[in-house]
């Protein structure tokens, strides 16, 4: 059964057949606009509110909400209404705007060893309904405290270009219907080409940023095992064609792993792999957030800043994310809902 933002307008409408017309009216903005429940859009009456619950149930039950100490980064944890590994959403304020980072998958499949959602491996894709209410209830609690929601990432757990279409169903709905920007909404990839590609063909320029973390084969062969399937010539090709069809700049991450990809070799293999792009790429470093199944530390941070320093010297764009709600398991790459992770092993590790 459809969820209740799995539906279109036009879904809705054929659901109130029979009903005054304004009613689609009421209903819609009590949604999108309001932000409502459906039980809770009081200009309905009880008893259609009553079979909009049972034909249109919500997709996500709210287990747990987790607040940073800062006060500033939320994290709820969803169970799903139909079944599979339970997802997180992390909600974060800043001054004047607030971000919301969703899942596109319950679990993920590529196995990068640092993050914890890989860790956890893989139980099923999300639906379009699925992603959208992650975004409408947080743009609800965001409203809640006086703060409009402003962006949408797509960095929560899972891997958005291995759900492709649902994800893009879900650009297409938080876009039209909710009024966010495209320009607002980012995307990060692994790195499936093809995925690249079909997103280049779509009609809105949304950001795209590539979880890079090395610019040789080898090493990104061990940090991001997809690296073998699509090597980083193939990737810099995808990226400088989606580039040319979008003409917005991408942007890559790097996690600042010690004494593996922080090295001035590191640097200077990164500053050349960001010119081969056109225009050439903004990097984004990320602290190493700690998860429990990698045994490597995080660069400390003056060696980040030295790294960063490095990067401008050869003419590099680059930020230093900074790490929100690493006190509740919410940063990048910590997201994994409970789940139990693989311990990696010494051996395995030793290698890179
Ligand atoms: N699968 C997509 C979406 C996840 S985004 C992707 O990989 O891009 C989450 C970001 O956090 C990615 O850039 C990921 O590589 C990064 N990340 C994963 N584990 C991390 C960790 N332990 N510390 C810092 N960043 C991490």
């Amino acid at each position: 059964m459809a969820s209740l933002f799995d539906v279109t307008r036009d879904d809705l409408a054929t659901l109130l057949d029979g009903e005054p017309v304004f009613r689609l009216t009421q209903l819609w903005d009590g949604l999108y606009a309001n932000l409502q429940e459906p039980d809770d859009i009081l200009t309905l009456p009880k008893a259609l509110r009553e079979r909009l619950a049972t034909a249109l149930p919500s997709a996500l039950d709210l287990t747990t909400t987790s607040v940073s100490d800062s006060g500033d980064t939320v994290k709820f944890l969803w169970s799903l209404r139909d079944g599979g590994h339970p997802i997180e959403t992390v909600l974060m304020h800043y001054r004047d705007r607030a971000t919301v980072c969703v899942s596109t998958q319950a679990g993920c499949a590529m196995a990068c060893g640092f993050c914890a959602t890989g860790q956890a491996g893989f139980t099923r894709q999300l639906s379009v309904g699925e992603i959208v209410e992650q975004v409408v209830r947080a743009a609800h609690a965001s409203k809640a405290k006086g703060q409009r929601l402003a962006n949408v990432v797509f960095m929560g757990m899972g891997e958005p270009l291995a759900n492709e279409p649902a994800v893009w169903g879900a650009v297409e709905r938080i876009h039209g219907d909710l009024g966010l920007s495209a320009r607002h909404l980012t995307i990060s990839t692994v790195g499936i080409i093809p995925g690249i590609r079909t997103l280049a063909e779509r009609p809105l320029p949304v950001n795209l940023a590539v979880s890079l973390h090395a610019a040789r084969n080898d090493l990104r062969d061990e940090l991001v095992p997809i690296n073998k399937r699509y090597p980083i010539d193939d990737l810099v090709a995808a990226c400088n064609d989606y580039l040319t069809a979008k003409n917005r700049r991408i942007s890559f991450e790097w996690a600042m792993i010690d004494g593996v990809n922080d090295q001035p070799r590191d640097a200077r293999e990164l500053a050349a792999l960001v010119h081969r792009l056109k225009p050439s790429a903004h990097v984004n470093l990320i602290p190493l957030n700690p998860t429990p199944g990698w045994p490597t530390t995080g660069t400390p941070k003056a060696r980040i800043t030295e790294f960063a320093k490095r990067l401008e010297d050869l003419h590099v764009n680059v930020t230093v994310r900074r790490n929100r709600g690493t006190d509740i398991d919410a940063a990048c790459g910590q997201l994994a809902a409970g789940q139990p992770v693989r311990i990696q092993s010494r051996r395995s590790t030793a290698t890179i």
